[in-house]
């Protein structure tokens, strides 16, 4: 049912086109002009979010990929071999989440040369993914009817459901001190560096319970050797499965950076965002039933997973379009080793198919 060849030729020409967040525009078109080929009409936003209807009968089902990848993704050079797809080990191979787009694309094709009865498909194919869900979040999610949706963007051998994400803030903070000769009149000065230590001295970090986790990822401050350093800025964040957790959390880590600013008579700027809200399925929502349904038709024992992680899905949900990620084949993602089994990558192609044709 689906043609193998045609997949990984469509796979490996997408990662060849540069797409890291933000410069998705190539790959945006070679999807629509894809999409028109299959007699579609693809909408193309501002962003770069492409859109299209895949007309059938039935309920109407959405179906995500992304088509940025994370740095370093300039120039990749595909090699097909022992089964696999990797990269020339200089770049990621952008498997996340280009084989997700492909087998889109692979599935739509094949549904339309067999002829087969299914229900309407919603696609969307956002940018900006990998940089906090931008592209779904500037998505017109008006458009869609569906009320169910499929998010082909996680890790690990075809099969796996994920049917709980936290909810993510994201903490900024900016100290501010007292410059001074730091050699001359240190005593004059209140150095913002010194109240960012002892702010994140006094977090706790890491993995804070089986549910929430927390980190502090990046920290800058200071002028030079010499002057007491007057500003310091710090970025951070807190997620978990329980918002009370979560702000519970939040609030040790702003506290923290308050007292420690306090106690020096420096200032704390601190601004908390939310990234994104939870998802919470059972086995028992339809949903899950209907992609259970489709794994095990594609010979896959359906297996529900919880991410610590978010993706497009967590959108969609907040908008009321009840998405689950779902495994896709691709391993090692973020890293140079990123690969993905060509059986894997076909079975994700069978897998759209099989989700197309549940009946809802
Ligand atoms: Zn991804």
């Amino acid at each position: 049912m689906i043609n193998e060849s045609r997949l990984i030729t469509t796979f490996t020409d997408l990662v060849k086109i540069d797409s890291p967040s933000g410069s998705e525009k190539a790959a945006a078109e070679f999807v629509a002009a894809r999409l028109r080929a299959l007699g579609l009409e693809p909408k193309v936003d501002a962003l770069y979010n492409v859109t299209a209807l895949f007309p059938g009968e039935g309920a109407p089902l959405l179906l995500n990929a992304h088509t940025d990848s994370v740095a370093p993704c300039l120039g990749i050079q595909p090699v097909v071999a022992n089964g696999v797809v990797k990269s020339d080990g200089t770049t990621i191979l952008g498997a996340d989440d280009r084989a997700g787009v492909a087998a889109i694309l692979e599935a739509l094709a094949a549904l339309r040369e067999q002829n087969l009865a299914h229900r309407p498909l919603e696609i969307a194919i956002t940018v900006q993914e990998e940089v906090g869900l931008v592209g779904a979040q500037g998505l017109d999610l008006a458009q869609f009817k569906s009320k169910m949706g499929v998010v082909l963007d996680s890790h690990g051998p075809v099969g796996t459901i994920i049917v709980q994400s936290p909810t993510h803030n994201l903490i900024e903070a900016t100290l501010i001190g007292k410059a001074a000769h730091a050699g001359v009149e240190p005593e004059k000065g209140i150095s913002a560096i010194v109240v960012a230590a002892e702010a994140i001295a006094a977090m706790k970090l890491g993995r804070i319970d089986a549910e929430t986790t927390a980190n502090i990822g990046v920290i800058q401050g200071g002028a030079a050797r010499n002057i007491v350093a007057e500003k310091c800025q710090l970025t951070g964040e807190a997620r978990s499965q329980r918002e009370s957790k979560l702000k519970r959390q939040t609030n040790a880590m702003v506290r923290a950076l308050e007292r420690a600013a306090k106690k020096h008579r420096a200032k704390a700027k601190v601004q908390v965002t939310r990234a994104y809200n939870q998802f919470r399925f059972t086995p028992r929502d339809e949903v899950v039933r209907q992609v259970s349904a489709a794994i095990e038709r594609v010979a896959r024992k359906p297996k529900l997973d919880v991410s610590g992680g978010g993706s497009d899905a967590n959108i969609f949900n907040a908008h009321g379009i009840a998405s689950v990620p779902i495994s896709i084949g691709y391993e090692e993602i973020h890293t140079t080793a990123e690969f993905i089994p060509i059986a894997e990558l076909g079975k994700t192609a069978q897998l759209v198919v099989e989700l197309a044709r549940v009946a809802a």
